[in-house]
């Protein structure tokens, strides 16, 4: 594709997104990368290095304490990177509050939506930024409990607590699905943003809102198996890069 082109889309996708009267955008690792957060699949993904039946909840629950030897070397240990959003989450956030954006579904756990000042974020997949008890369902924030004695206990009953993302084998948080898809049955615009549109049932979410009629704008370095099928218009780049295009094109 030459500059042009992605010119001429850029302008289109603006052009989209002002006339939208709801638009949700949707994200996956690739908004993120940016971030110093690695994307799972692929060159260095974390599914090249680990099996994935080591991710599902009945191993967890089998094996609480070498599931969480693992958990802590993969997950926490990695967020000493502290990762700080970036200008892609940011743009999100400034077209929420300019009224251009309805909200976002994240297939990420990595709260960075928040912490960019999103206010409505489905988090699809939970967060990795809490922990659960699996006895009581008290939500703690991961720096308010000491990982030093694994598996880590809840204060209140001593039941076992699990970091608040999903697992392999676990269900979608209810209350995120529910808006996901009322978001996709009633969104004139869906913002596709860095994932492969691989992972189910997410990937669903963008197909439904295609299916309700919404146009689909799609930043990705590399063409996802949306490109080509449900994808109106693409913008190949980083996500920070094309986003600060939109940005500029948008509020100019
Ligand atoms: P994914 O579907 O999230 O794919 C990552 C996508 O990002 C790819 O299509 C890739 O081409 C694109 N990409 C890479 N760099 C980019 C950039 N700079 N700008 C725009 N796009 C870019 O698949 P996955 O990584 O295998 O993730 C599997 C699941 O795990 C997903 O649900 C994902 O959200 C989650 N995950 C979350 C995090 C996080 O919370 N940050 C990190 C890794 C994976």
């Amino acid at each position: 594709m030459s500059m042009n082109d992605l010119e001429t889309n850029l302008q289109e996708a603006v052009v989209l997104l002002k006339a939208s009267k709801k638009t949700t955008a949707f994200t996956g690792a690739g908004i993120s990368v940016e971030s110093g957060i690695p994307p799972f699949r692929g060159k260095g993904g974390i599914w090249n290095k680990y099996d994935p039946e080591l991710f599902t909840i009945s191993y967890f629950l089998d094996n609480p304490k070498e599931s969480w030897e693992l958990l802590k070397k993969i997950f926490f240990e990695l967020s000493d990177i502290k990762p700080t959003y970036n200008a892609a989450h940011r743009v999100l956030a400034k077209m929420e509050e300019r009224g251009l954006l309805d909200s976002i579904i994240t297939q990420n756990i990595d709260n960075l939506h928040f912490e960019a000042g999103n206010r409505i974020v489905h988090e699809f997949h939970g967060n990795g930024k809490q922990l659960v008890c699996l006895n009581c369902g008290k939500i703690y924030r991961r720096e308010e409990i000491d990982i030093s004695v694994l598996p880590p206990k809840c204060d209140k009953c001593g039941g076992l607590l699990k970091p608040d993302f999903i697992f392999f084998g676990e269900g979608i948080p209810q209350k995120a699905y529910i808006a996901s898809e009322k978001a996709a049955k009633t969104s004139d615009v869906f913002l596709v943003i860095g994932t492969t549109g691989e992972v189910m049932p997410a990937c669903q979410i963008p197909i439904m809102a295609k299916y309700y009629r919404a146009k689909i704008i799609e930043v990705n370095t590399e063409p996802s198996s949306f490109t080509n099928t449900i994808t109106d218009i693409y913008l190949k780049g980083k996500a920070t890069e094309i986003m600060e295009k939109l940005e500029a094109t948008m509020f100019n």
